[in-house]
């Protein structure tokens, strides 16, 4: 793992965390924030605030067409989320493809074009107002305007949120805010991304390269989940100017800077190479003497199935609903497991994990000061129990129309009580397999009175090394902590795989760690039945466990502890 405090790499490229594999190059653009509103100016040319203001909204609806067009053509914006806000549609948005986007981005520049909107912010320079705050109220009215409505328009008033913030910016002459649609292969570059942000992202991007993040910060996970280079915590990336030429390697983290067109060409071979050689291995994960290992996948939706896994061993639910400003109903979310559980024999759903890094603003949780700390996963259900009721439910039905052998989990277990709760409620819909994330300590150390209540524990190592190392896992200065290969958190996978084995029940490792073919075997080697990833990391763990016997894999685990 590259250390995150040293910024250069040797052969004056850049240095960072390697949290996807894969080598991609190309021009680099950054993702530019929103714009901050200086302070007013007093008004002296009324007449040049009024054709500043004209000349943003006409730029922001030539760039949403010009988005629109590339859409249609599927140059990138195919699956484009604009800007921070929702696009009409909402999570469907982000995941329109090219006709759907082209679509959403016509009916945006026809809000930007809206002749009201325009005479609404001539007003206001005319009431004194300098063209950027004349913008922001006008906006700002049409947004409360929509909102007062309720229902579908309340819904659509992020929409002019995100169009504020492109029109401000463009009077302000700084970049667009919000994820580039350019129309072309790029590297995408930001300071940090959000989980819809990279929920998101278009075709056209090629790899990520983030100045913040951590190997388990949401970030890594959706970049592996699409099989997309990724590097983090790379410092001075965001310096670069867009356009200059970069190569991502996202096992060792380097970022090569200034490439030739050779060069491009080369880590593009090179990728192709490796993603072949890889894509030949298959089978069912085994150590040398044939114990048995389950390889199972990591998705957040049906798009993130691949072949060559034995199911799906965490399907993050809370990923298909990131963007709701309303809760999913019954019929959505069935709608939505059905497509999975069709395509995949076995599934393992975990309930929404919503709070701290994985917002759902349609659960409306306020604000806390400890969000980690606070109402977050299975502990959502103690302020809105409804929720859950209606998501088994969805479940339960999606596994009876499809006979899927579906199991079901909860997030943030942290007690036997919690456990047998949330096992009395899913087995009462008719779902027989159920069982309880471990990601807190405290339920490491009651392995085995969880276990009687639930009949398989997965474990989440990302929140499991969070909360042991009292280490924010999107913070880039803490890798060494959050290291998968500490001792103190192979104890606690050794505890829960222990009590596995004597209750006879199935332990797992779903988290990230699980998908680091030189750890698979120590996992094993602690008893650990599965192991499930992101699809692109199978092949490369099915291959190191191939080279070691059971006995080979309990000797690594006792000397990594
Ligand atoms: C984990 O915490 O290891 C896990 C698998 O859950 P998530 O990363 O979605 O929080
Ligand atoms: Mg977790």
């Amino acid at each position: 793992m590259a250390d995150p405090g040293r910024p250069a790499a040797p052969d004056g490229g850049l240095a960072g965390l390697g949290v996807s594999q894969g080598r991609a190059a190309g021009p680099m653009i950054r993702m530019a924030p929103q714009p901050a509103l200086p302070s007013p100016r007093q008004v002296a040319d009324p007449a040049a605030e009024t054709a500043a203001v004209v000349k943003a909204l006409e730029s922001v609806t030539a760039d949403l067409r010009q988005r629109a067009a590339n859409a249609a053509r599927g140059t990138g914006g195919g699956a484009t989320r604009e800007g921070g806000g929702a696009a009409p549609g909402g999570g469907d948005a982000a995941q329109a493809g090219g006709g759907d986007a082209a679509e959403i981005l016509d009916a945006l520049a026809m809000i930007a074009d809206d002749p009201m909107l325009r005479e609404d912010a001539e007003a206001a320079v005319r009431d004194g107002l300098d063209a950027p705050h004349a913008l922001d109220a006008a906006f700002t009215h049409h947004r409360e305007t929509l909102a007062a409505l309720g229902g579908y328009l309340a819904e659509r008033a992020a929409d002019l949120d995100d169009l504020k913030h492109r029109a401000v910016a463009a009077c302000l002459g700084l970049p667009m805010p919000g994820i580039p649609a350019p129309g072309h292969p790029y590297v995408l570059v930001a300071e940090d991304l959000s989980p819809a942000d990279t929920a998101g992202l278009g075709t056209d991007v090629v790899a990520l390269v983030t100045e913040k993040g951590g190997p388990t910060s949401h970030t890594a996970i959706l970049a592996r989940g699409r099989g997309l280079p990724a590097v983090v915590a790379c410092a001075g990336i965001t310096a670069l100017t867009d356009g200059t030429v970069i190569s991502v390697d996202g096992k060792t983290g380097r970022i090569g800077v200034g490439l030739t067109d050779e060069a491009v060409a080369e880590v593009r071979r090179s990728d192709r190479e490796e993603r072949e050689r890889l894509a030949n291995s298959s089978g069912p994960g085994r150590t040398a003497d044939g114990h048995p290992v389950k390889l199972l996948l990591n998705i957040g939706s049906a798009a993130d199935l691949r072949p060559g896994a034995e199911g799906v061993g965490l399907f993050r639910t809370e990923f298909l609903f990131l963007d709701r400003k309303r809760e999913p109903s019954f019929e959505e979310q069935v709608a939505a497991y059905t497509e999975v559980f069709a395509r995949a024999g076995t599934v393992v759903v975990r309930t929404l994990d919503a709070g701290t890094d994985k917002p759902l603003p349609f659960l409306g949780l306020p604000p806390e000061p400890n969000p980690a700390l606070g109402i977050r996963g299975l502990r959502v259900d103690r302020v809105l129990p409804a929720v859950l009721d209606t998501q088994l439910d969805a479940i339960a039905e999606a596994a009876r129309a499809t006979g899927a052998d579906a199991w079901v989990m909860a997030p943030m277990v942290t007690t036997p009580a919690e456990a047998a709760g949330f096992a009395r409620r899913a087995r009462a819909r008719g779902l027989t397999r159920v069982g309880a994330m471990v990601e807190v300590p405290a339920a490491a150390l009651l392995a085995d009175r969880l276990l009687a209540e639930v009949d398989f524990l997965s474990i989440g190592t990302n929140d499991l090394s969070q909360y042991t190392f009292a280490a924010d896992r999107q913070h880039p200065g803490l890798a060494d902590l959050l290291d998968p290969w500490q001792p103190a958190l192979l104890k606690l996978i050794a505890a829960c795989a222990d009590a596995g084995r004597a209750a006879g029940k199935p332990v797992g490792v779903c988290g990230e760690a699980a998908g680091d073919p030189r750890l698979a075997p120590v996992l094993v080697g602690l008893g650990v039945t599965s192991l499930s990833m992101a699809a692109v990391c199978v092949p490369s763990v099915r291959e190191e466990l191939s080279q070691h016997t059971l006995e080979e894999c309990r000797e690594l685990a006792a000397l990594a502890q």
